[in-house]
């Protein structure tokens, strides 16, 4: 007989400044692979999966988007704190852009953004996560490359002696 699966990978899944579309990927990806990770992740946090989540201590937190206000600051200094590994998903997530296009603008275009800015309490510049806090491993992409995605998955359950 089988032995059961007791320990699990905590897992989980954040979006900041972004369009979300790593987020479809990863659950386009539960087609394939829903059957084999339910039995081996405990998705602590992820609300596209579900409506009730906890933030607390995480093996591996996958973070999407950048930052551009200070509370989405201080949320990711939060993560950062309650997770072992932090993994950047996606080109915005690793280097900002495109989500940090408006720091290129020219002045004045600045101007004429300057009160949404104020209006949403946004930071002066969009920033990528390891400007903030450090990464254990960026998956580069827009959206994110699949196939490193799955490989990092793969790693941790490893790292975590979890397979
Ligand atoms: S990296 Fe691309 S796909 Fe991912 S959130 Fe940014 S714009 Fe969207």
């Amino acid at each position: 007989m089988p032995k059961p699966q007791i320990k699990k990978l905590r897992v989980g899944w954040f979006s900041f400044t972004c369009c979300e579309d790593s987020t479809i990927v990863f659950t386009e990806l539960l087609n394939e692979n829903w059957e084999a990770w339910k039995k081996l992740i405990d998705f602590r946090h992820a609300r596209i999966l579900q409506t009730k989540n906890v933030l607390d201590e995480m093996d591996v937190a996958f973070v999407e988007g950048a930052i551009s206000s200070p509370e989405q600051a201080e949320k990711l200094k939060k993560i950062r704190s309650l997770s072992t590994m932090l993994v950047a998903i996606g080109a915005c997530a690793v280097i900002g852009l495109p989500s940090s296009q408006r720091n290129d603008f020219d002045e004045k275009t600045k101007e004429e953004i300057e009160f949404i800015l104020t209006r949403f309490n946004h930071l002066d510049r969009v920033q990528p996560l390891k400007e903030l806090v450090k990464v254990d491993v960026e998956i580069p992409g827009c959206p994110m490359d699949e196939k490193k995605f799955l490989a990092t998955v793969d790693l941790a359950l490893k790292k975590f002696k979890i397979i």
